[in-house]
């Protein structure tokens, strides 16, 4: 008995770590379910999971004989050399999780192999009932009622029972996105929320964030110096209004990292206003020897050997689908695979992993650590009030009664497919005249287009601009009087590296003795900037992201070159200027001036005819 004391209390201390909130109860079943080979899920919470999570799965199951194992901390089937914990795919929680959970609800396990009997299993704050026959559907159901019912303190850590669930949702949001040809459904006091078919990634998406989504984004699959990048980006005229719509994924592992986060945030920089966020789900596979996914196992972030090439692969390849995407607000955004990423090869620097913060016993260990350790626990005989409790266990399946909505959005999609934009021929808009000199007004069948003339010429002039300094032939503007700028000795050593990119877009700058460097000729689209000030922001990131970011810089620098250049709002533009604009445009009025604010906007004939109350 004492025994079996001692380890109750070792089980709870061991929950504080990994089990504190229904989130990671759910988080831990749903890996196991996936780890048992299941292409069904079915989580079901009630009362934000402190009441109940119920995650049923059709994967491999558990044998009979196996069922008290799989409650003693340690004890796992999943056998794993010391080499596998430095990958992604094998964090896990040391064969405790179940145990974990057990120690802290009353749980209920039900469990059939193919061609077996079901055989069900449950304890009370981890003490451990009878092995029943039971019955069942080929796999595994996992029932946790009255989470922390035996740790008080614990229980009032909680949040809201809104907010847990909503955690808990946030969460099967990605595991939909993460997996899936798995088919999962979820439910929130027994209604659907989220429910997915296993039938690839467009549908996924569908599913957690609705077609109308999937629609706004452009599909990517890129690879890069050896890392491959997939999965979605909201476009130009898609944006949210915090970062909470950014899931990425690396090595199939969700996590929030800096150094993505910036490069992508940097790369739609010329896209989106201020406070605008990028909509993006990204899967980044890299080698697992320059990743280090140890920070700590409840934390979502992962270390990379070298931060400077994870961000400019991510920069480049997103900043390349934009910059060569722009498309009208309702066009459909084809999947489109980036063009031909470079080749480049580069040699990637491995990391020095953390020490990893598991070791997981074999599952004959863990059998023999059982027949040592638990018998006065197989031997005890439980008091009979704890079976009547456990009945209320009975399984409630849950009929999918929302399964319309889901289907439609499926109809939905491939209806999408099917459906084909095109851009709008310039040939076809007729020009209808102009607006407080600032806004053209273009018609086309039932539709009419105004254009912000400002925001049009600029972002053409920018683009003319970038593709100049991208195709890395800009042109040279000499400078009358070379400008010398003098700097310290750090500052200098990094300078000088950036010499070659500095002069591939149109600089002239070599070094000038001491720890100069002599500024001859600047880009001609870079005409009249302030070499100072510009300079000084390339020193002021000097620690960061170095080249890539040099490469924001300039996109910076086009930017106002373009702003300062196109006419303004209020300039009167002739007929046949504006009518060459709209050319220019090649019809596409999804365009945003460089600083994210939209060109075209477009209004149907039906939506004037409701402002006059000619329809309803
Ligand atoms: P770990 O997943 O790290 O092995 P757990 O405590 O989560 O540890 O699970 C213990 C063991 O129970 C697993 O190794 C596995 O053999 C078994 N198990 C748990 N959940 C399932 C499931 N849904 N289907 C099949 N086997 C399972
Ligand atoms: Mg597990």
């Amino acid at each position: 008995m004492i025994n079996v004391l001692t380890k109750e209390i070792y089980n709870k201390i061991a929950a504080g770590e990994v089990v504190d909130r229904p989130y990671s109860v759910v988080k831990e079943l749903v890996e196991n379910a996936i780890d048992a080979g299941a292409s069904e899920i079915a989580v079901e919470i009630e009362v934000g999971g402190k009441k109940s999570v119920r995650v049923r799965d059709n994967g491999a199951g558990i044998p009979k004989e196996d069922l008290p194992l799989a409650y003693l901390p340690h004890a796992t089937s999943k056998l794993k050399s010391a080499e596998d914990l430095f990958t992604v795919a094998t964090l896990g929680f040391r064969g405790e999780a179940l145990a974990s959970i057990a120690a802290v609800s009353q749980m209920k396990i039900i469990s059939k192999r193919k061609g077996q009997n079901a055989y069900s299993l449950s304890s009370e704050g981890g003490l451990l009932g009878e092995v029943r026959e039971a019955a069942g559907a080929d796999g595994t159901e996992v029932c946790v009622e009255n989470l922390f019912f035996n740790t008080p303190a614990r229980l009032k850590f909680l949040k809201s029972d809104a907010q847990e669930e909503g955690d808990v949702s946030n969460m099967m949001s990605r595991f939909l996105l993460s997996h899936p040809e798995i088919a999962f459904t979820y439910s929130v006091n027994g209604k659907i929320k989220l429910r997915s078919f296993g039938d690839g990634l467009d549908a996924a998406l569908a599913a957690v964030y609705g077609a109308e989504t999937v629609e706004k984004c452009y599909g990517i699959s890129a690879e890069k110096h050896g890392i491959r990048i997939h999965g979605y980006l909201g476009n130009q005229n898609f944006s949210k209004p915090n970062r909470s719509y950014q899931s990425l994924f690396v090595n199939g592992r969700y996590v929030v990292n800096q150094t993505v986060g910036a490069a992508v945030t940097n790369a739609y920089a010329t896209y989106l206003m201020k406070r605008q966020f990028p909509f993006y789900v990204l899967f980044l596979e890299v080698p697992s020897e320059i990743v280090d996914v140890n920070v700590h196992p409840n934390k979502a972030d992962v270390r990379f050997a070298d931060n400077q090439i994870i961000y400019g692969c991510v920069y480049s390849v997103v900043s390349s689908v934009l910059d060569g995407n722009s498309r009208a607000l309702e066009y459909l955004a084809p999947k489109n695979d980036i063009r031909e990423a470079t080749h480049e090869e580069i040699v990637l620097p491995k990391i020095e992993k953390s020490a990893p913060v598991l070791s997981k016993m074999s599952y004959e260990e863990a059998k023999k650590e059982l027949s040592f350790d638990v018998s006065p626990l197989g031997g005890r005989t439980p008091a009979p009030k704890l079976y009547e409790e456990n009945e209320k266990f009975t399984m409630k399946v849950n009929a999918p009664t929302e399964g319309d909505a889901f289907e439609e959005n499926r109809a939905y999609l491939l209806e999408r497919e099917k459906k084909v934009q095109e851009k709008i021929d310039p040939a076809t808009l007729s020009y209808k005249g102009e607006l407080f000199h600032t806004f053209l007004i273009y018609e086309i069948g039932d539709e009419a287009y105004f254009i912000d003339q400002h925001a049009a010429h600029e972002r053409l002039i920018y683009n003319r601009l970038r593709s100049r300094t991208e195709a890395r032939e800009p042109l040279s503007q000499p400078m009358l009087v070379p400008f010398v700028l003098n700097v310290n000795s750090e500052e200098y050593a990094f300078l000088i590296r950036q010499l070659p990119v500095l002069n591939e877009i149109g600089f002239e700058a070599e070094e000038f003795g001491g720890t100069s460097v002599k500024v001859s000729a600047v880009p001609a689209d870079l005409q009249g900037i302030d070499l100072e000030a510009f300079f000084a922001e390339v020193l002021s990131s000097m620690e960061s992201y170095n080249g890539i970011k040099l490469a924001d810089l300039v996109k910076d620098k086009l930017a106002s070159a373009a702003c300062k250049a196109a006419v303004k709002g209020g300039e009167r533009l002739t007929d046949d200027e504006a009518k060459s604009l709209i050319r220019e445009m090649d019809g596409d009025m999804g365009l945003r001036c460089p600083h994210g604010r939209p060109v075209a906007v477009k209004m149907k004939k039906s939506e004037f005819e409701k402002l006059f109350k000619r329809i309803v």
